[in-house]
């Protein structure tokens, strides 16, 4: 530390002790305000402008060495200046004493945060470079965020000291006149309405400050763009998958006019390419599963044949029959305008589509929703491009079963379709680069779903990354790497389900200047807002989770949000989203997993029934399989529940009402469950957790009341 550091840092020190040491806090005291008050202004009286010079000089000291008092004083200023002077004198002084803290905080302290932390500070430093002001004009205008740690914090950030200075005296002013306000109000000891107004003025502020910080970064994205003086349509939404069918419909529900331009099929993702075919494929490879274990329920042989090709055109044809669901002619009896084309958005209030018959349209609306969803992701691994690679894009296309495939990617769609095919008799090999096949969940649950892989024939290979692929006459090879050593894995086909990237790329967020976020998705707000407040994003372009319900839980609040947000806007509600792995057995979660409350430190009991107990389960051969729950301790609050066995994306359903709607374990144990039901296995779960709750002091009094009743 440099010599003027440590000068800077004695003088400091001293004047702070010299406050202390000369009672300087306790005259700021309530029970010794009116007396000081009194004082001060009696010497106003005699000698205004000393007062007012000496209150300057003090209030600066004060607020430069980020003692307390700051807002004492601020009360104090307008008891005895008034409104007028109170307000001049307090604004000036307290932007220099802010400015001096930020100076010395950044004279000592910033070159070696900088030093120490800057790789960490980079976003914040970029951010600040950026929008420093704004942040700053936002921190000031709310009272709750402390003035002394603003003004230490700001020094050491790379802002300028000009700017540090006039937005502060700026950002500052509201507050310091409903503060001189109150205490010119206070000075009368009297309460008045005034007052009350002062103070719920002071109240408002943090909403005010959002208001204009919106205001200010509205006006600065949409600089640039001329604004049509009047719209065609309410709403245009880009995208009829899960999510945009939905944001469609509810704008059509509430009377608004609004497009929805596909460029492909409507239903998207999930109809064609996704939840529907999946499905369909893991319930024509159940029965032949099933099929094979006759003799488990009983059946000496039961002998099946198929046709791998009539499999996949069943498929088809469950497309085939929920495709009206989602058709334009649905659509368009619903109240919505069906548009096939690209789409491009041109202006924040303008989308251009290319329709399939070459025509160009231009729409004009208010207000636009992107729901243009997710592809699969092909990582670059060397020789993969000659692979012929499949996704869940093209696997749909196989007429003919491969004979080996390797399914790369150990998540739910990995999985899922890594068990389809294998018993539909091709030979799989899962590989996945993490130690365990659905990481996600907790670890029990991989090891349930690794131990039926393998005995169903699946060669799970997890902790493998792969390396690169080989094709040597005709020969197709993954080298990948386990536990330092290569390892070999032929095969004739490859499917790549490693990941879904969203798209967002070809329709105009790069031009708009929409950011990405690092998880590749378009970036928005709690309320699904990009960075222009009229353009919205829902599913799996915006992200976090990639899932029909949660694309269209989303699509209601980026609808809504787009609507009405002028009046009320709605925040993305994520506080219990449940999922399924539809495998066998089924994998079903909502809330957390016990690996989440671990990570994230949250204290928690855990209560498990295996459902190999269960009377029903047995009857039907599903004997196996856990619901486990995770509780806040003493107390019945469900923080999370895991369900693996049969049907468990169906059983979870009733701990997704019960966190939504806040009922606990008690609630479900008391709730009739039809016998004999895999859903009686929830009830059972429950039962687990109130043995472990029982009242041991009330069991035993009941003990000895019996005891004594037999006499
Ligand atoms: C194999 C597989 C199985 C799955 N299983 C399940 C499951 O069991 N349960 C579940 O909840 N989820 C499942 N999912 C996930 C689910 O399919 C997606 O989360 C869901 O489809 C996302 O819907 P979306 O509307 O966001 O996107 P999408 O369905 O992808 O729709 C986006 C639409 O936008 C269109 N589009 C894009 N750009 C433009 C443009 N510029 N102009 C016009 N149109 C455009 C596309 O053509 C597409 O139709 C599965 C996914 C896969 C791949």
């Amino acid at each position: 530390m440099t010599r003027a550091r440590i000068a800077l840092l004695l003088l400091i020190a001293a004047a702070a002790a010299a406050f202390y040491a000369f009672d300087g806090h306790q005259l700021l005291r309530p029970e010794n305000l009116r007396d000081v008050l009194a004082r001060v202004q009696a010497h106003h009286q005699s000698s205004p402008l000393q007062t007012g010079l000496i209150f300057f000089v003090v209030y600066v000291a004060v607020t430069g060495l980020s003692l307390p008092g700051a807002a004492v004083m601020t009360l104090v200023g307008g008891a005895i200046f008034g409104l007028l002077w109170g307000t001049v004198i307090v604004s000036f002084a307290s932007t220099f004493g802010a400015t001096l803290a930020f100076l010395a905080a950044r004279f000592l302290l910033r070159d070696w945060v900088q030093a120490r932390f800057g790789e960490k500070l980079k976003p914040i430093n970029e951010g600040i470079a950026r929008e420093g002001a704004l942040y700053l004009f936002a921190l000031r205008l709310v009272p709750a965020f402390p003035f002394f740690a603003v003004n230490l914090l700001m020094g050491l950030t790379p802002i300028r000291t000009a700017t540090y200075f006039w937005v502060s005296q700026v950002g500052m002013l509201a507050g310091t006149v409903a503060y001189v306000y109150a205490g010119a109000k206070l000075g009368e000891f009297q309460l008045s309405a005034g007052l009350l107004a002062a103070f719920a003025v002071v109240g408002l502020l943090p909403l005010i400050a959002k208001k204009i910080l919106d205001l200010v970064k509205a006006r600065r994205v949409y600089a640039r763009w001329t604004k049509p003086a009047r719209f065609d349509r309410n709403l245009v939404v880009i995208g009829a998958g899960s999510a945009g069918l939905v944001s469609a419909y509810i704008a059509a529900a509430i009377k608004a006019k609004v497009t929805l331009v596909e460029k492909h099929r409507m239903g998207g993702d999930c109809l064609y390419t996704g939840c529907v075919p999946s499905k369909a494929l893991l319930r024509s490879a159940k029965f032949v599963s099933q099929a094979r274990k006759a003799k488990d329920l009983g059946i000496r042989t039961a002998s099946i044949e198929f046709d791998f090709a009539d499999v996949m055109e069943r498929v088809q044809r469950v497309i085939r029959t929920i495709e009206p669901h989602d058709s334009i002619g649905r659509y368009t009896e619903l109240g919505v305008e069906c548009v096939q084309g690209e789409a491009r958005i041109v202006s924040p209030w303008e989308v251009e589509v290319r329709t399939e018959g070459g025509e160009t349209l231009r729409l004009t609306t208010r207000s636009i929703v992107i729901a243009a969803g997710a592809r699969p992701f092909v990582p670059p691994i060397p020789g993969i491009e000659q692979m012929d690679c499949l996704t869940s894009d093209t696997v749909w296309g196989l007429r003919e079963r491969p004979a080996r495939l390797l399914v790369l990617g150990g998540g739910p769609i990995g999985s899922e379709l890594a068990q389809a095919f294998a018993r539909l008799g091709s030979q799989v090999t899962q590989v996945e680069m993490l130690p365990r096949i659905l990481p996600r969940e907790d670890p029990e649950v991989s090891e349930m779903l690794r131990a039926r892989f393998a005995e169903e024939g699946i060669a799970v290979l997890a902790g493998h990354k792969a390396k690169w692929f080989l094709l040597e006459n005709g020969r197709k090879t993954l080298v990948c790497e386990h536990e330092g050593r290569d390892v070999r894995v032929e095969f004739d086909t490859l499917l790549c389900a490693v990941g879904r990237v969203a798209n967002t790329a070809g329709y105009g967020l790069e031009e708009l200047g929409i950011p990405v976020t690092k998880g590749r998705t378009v970036e928005t707000d709690e309320f699904l807002r990009t960075v222009y407040p009229n353009i919205y994003a829902c599913g799996d372009v915006a992200g976090p989770y990639q899932f029909t319900h949660t694309a269209s839980h989303q699509a209601w609040y980026a609808s809504v949000n787009a609507l009405l947000g002028g009046l009320k806007k709605f925040r993305a509600d994520y506080s219990v989203i449940p999922w399924a792995t539809f495998t066998d057995p089924e994998v079903a979660r909502v809330g957390l997993s016990e690996t989440e409350a671990k990570e994230q430190g949250i204290p928690y009991e855990v209560s498990v029934y295996g459902i190999d107990d269960l009377d029903r389960a047995i009857a039907d051969e599903a004997a196996h399989g856990m619901v486990k729950v995770l509780t806040a301790p003493g107390s019945d609050r469900i923080l999370g529940a895991t369900i693996v066995g049969e049907h468990a994306g169906d059983l979870v359903a009733e701990y997704v009402a019960a966190m939504r709607h806040g009922f606990g374990m008690n609630k479900i144990l008391g709730t009739i469950h039809i016998y004999p039901t895999l859903a009686e296995a929830n009830k059972y779960a429950a039962g687990v957790w109130k043995k472990a709750h029982a009242p041991q002091w009330a069991l035993r009094l009941a003990e000895s009341f019996h005891a004594w009743r037999r006499g």
